[in-house]
């Protein structure tokens, strides 16, 4: 299956394009070896990984519960993250993994808090995660954890005390903090109003903006910010290199400046702890919303305006949407997120685990060429970018949350070590793409497109850090043209061109289009197989293929 050609033939007809007529026997010899090679997987083996020493990373997202079973119970753990973590970086070459919850609840997803200094017994202990923690860490992998603090669960001892008070209180009585402290963590009322539950047995209500299983804490309250500064602190103790805000548009629902001053006020008290502790907020709104939100000093927020079936990355991989408009709107973005934040650091993704994921939309994608570009669009934005764990083996989930979370699919054998069980109520999922253990031997399968995407952006950190120039002149509705340089000094600059067409194209690369003159192929993604080249400052891109081009 494995079809790999010998790197010195690749490397000649590389140099060979570039320098007009060589000898005819010479040539022919290029020619003839160069049949039967793979020239992305070629030129990937030629990169070297550059480590990060900062927040510019590649993130892999990873529900724990479905990905790997170390122990048989058929309950991904914390011990499964550990013996896959060859897998995330060695393969992959991921250098940041963000756990979703990982603390005590009664819930599958774990999105409800039970106790915040502990982990869940299905998932391990903290030993466990410590011992995850040193291994990342051995590897250079940051580890993120996600930090839900808009809410505990209804089952959290902080409200059940709270509740049991109110209960009790005679008739009539206002309730007293310095009885029970509790009923100042939440916000509870006697008025009805949205986004309130009530509170069986009682006349109060109290607010829960996303289930009445989910009260929302009070984050003004005193003890409530003392206790989120325990919680932050226990975390980054054990090497928790910074954490994923959970739901941070309910932190005040409808103030905006009540939200931003709440997460000045997180940013600083995390970083007193810990000034090299990295923190992403998660603000499902629209752009400018969360482009305000960086004003508070927080690093990062998803980037939710590329992201979901109907946004720009999803919508350039199926040809809706312009290839210079893409373009154009990561300029945009770049200046929007800068102008409220100079230190901002995007964080790119385009699943998650509350979105479809891309195969099923991609409808007429027998071959995955969209899942694949789409995959890579996300991996060519600037920042820190997230992937969702089996988003690199194109897997398939939709509708309900728990088939947005499917377990990992390292086998087509079910009961195959680590395997682990479908979350309770999962529909059946018939998946398009074959088992991990399948994709691993393919060189055009998704997998092998994504670990070569992320072996470009470790070895460019340009492409990570840089801001976007768009080369207007060499972009249209299918080709992509744009170079990125380092904000500050170091890695060379690279330019990347991509073709989002379903035909062949070609750009021109004359001396004006560019100050600095690229003309070494350093790598290449193509979603099928074909040859980029570059001749005489041409470069030709076979369809839905990407070239990335270093100066001399
Ligand atoms: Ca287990």
């Amino acid at each position: 299956m494995r079809r790999r050609g010998a790197l010195p033939a690749i490397l000649l007809s590389l140099v060979l394009a570039g320098c007009g007529a060589a000898g005819s026997a010479e040539e022919e010899t290029a020619a003839e070896e160069e049949e039967g090679t793979n020239q992305m997987e070629d030129l990937a083996s030629l990169l070297e990984p550059v480590p990060s020493d900062d927040a510019y990373r590649t993130g892999y997202e990873i529900f724990v519960r479905s990905f790997y079973d170390s122990d048989g119970d058929g309950i991904g753990d914390l011990n499964g993250v550990k013996e896959k973590l060859p897998y995330i970086h060695d393969d992959l070459g991921f250098d940041e993994i963000w756990l979703m919850p990982i603390c005590p609840s009664p819930s599958y997803h774990k999105y409800d808090v039970t106790d915040y200094e502990a982990v869940d017994p299905q998932y391990g202990t903290v030993q466990d995660f410590q011992d995850l923690v040193d291994a990342c860490h051995e590897k250079n992998v940051t580890v993120l954890t996600d930090l839900v603090v808009n809410h505990t669960s209804s089952e959290h001892p902080w409200f059940t005390a709270a509740a049991e008070y109110l209960k009790s209180l005679p008739e009539g009585e206002e309730p007293d903090p310095n009885d029970c402290p509790y009923v100042s963590y939440y916000n509870f009322t006697r008025t009805q109003q949205d986004g309130y539950a009530k509170l069986t047995g009682t006349d109060w209500y109290y607010e829960a903006r996303f289930s009445e299983d989910m009260p929302d804490l009070n984050l003004d309250s005193e003890e409530v910010r003392g206790e989120i500064r325990d919680i932050a602190a226990f975390w980054l103790d054990l090497g928790t290199d910074g954490f994923r805000l959970d739901a941070t548009t309910s932190y005040y629902t409808d103030s905006g400046t009540d939200t931003i001053s709440f997460l000045s006020w997180l940013n600083d008290t995390v970083k007193e702890i810990n000034p090299d502790a990295y923190l992403v907020g998660e603000a499902w709104t629209d752009q400018n919303t969360y482009a305000a939100y960086y004003e508070s000093g927080v690093d990062s927020f998803f980037d939710f305006a590329f992201s979901g079936s109907e946004g720009a990355v999803a919508k350039l991989a199926r040809g809706k949407y312009s290839a210079l408009k893409f373009g154009t709107a990561l300029m945009a973005e770049e200046a929007l997120y800068a102008g409220c934040s100079p230190d901002y650091i995007n964080a790119p993704f385009y699943t998650n685990h509350d979105m479809a994921r891309s195969a099923g939309y991609f409808t007429a994608d027998a071959d995955g060429t969209q899942a694949k570009f789409a995959g890579a669009l996300n991996l060519l934005m600037q920042g820190n970018a997230f992937v969702y764990y089996g988003e690199e083996l194109g897997m398939k989930g939709s509708g309900k949350d728990e088939n947005k979370r499917a377990p990992m699919v390292w086998s087509e054998d079910a009961s195959a070590e680590g395997m682990c069980e479908a979350p309770p109520g999962m529909d059946a999922i018939t998946m398009k793409f074959p088992a991990y253990e399948e994709q691993r031997e393919d060189p055009w399968s998704v997998f092998t497109y994504y670990k070569t995407a992320v072996a470009i952006r470790d070895a460019f950190p340009a492409l990570k850090k840089g801001s976007t120039e768009v080369i207007g002149s060499l972009s249209d509705e299918d080709v992509l043209v744009f170079v990125r340089e380092e904000r500050g000094e170091g890695d060379a600059p690279v330019l990347a061109a991509l073709n989002a067409a379903e035909e062949e194209k070609t750009v021109s690369l004359t001396a004006e289009s560019t100050a600095t003159p690229y003309d070494t192929l350093s790598a290449v993604l193509l979603t099928k197989e074909g040859k980029v080249t570059l001749k005489d400052g041409t470069l030709t891109l076979p369809a839905r293929s990407i070239a990335i081009l270093t100066a001399d």
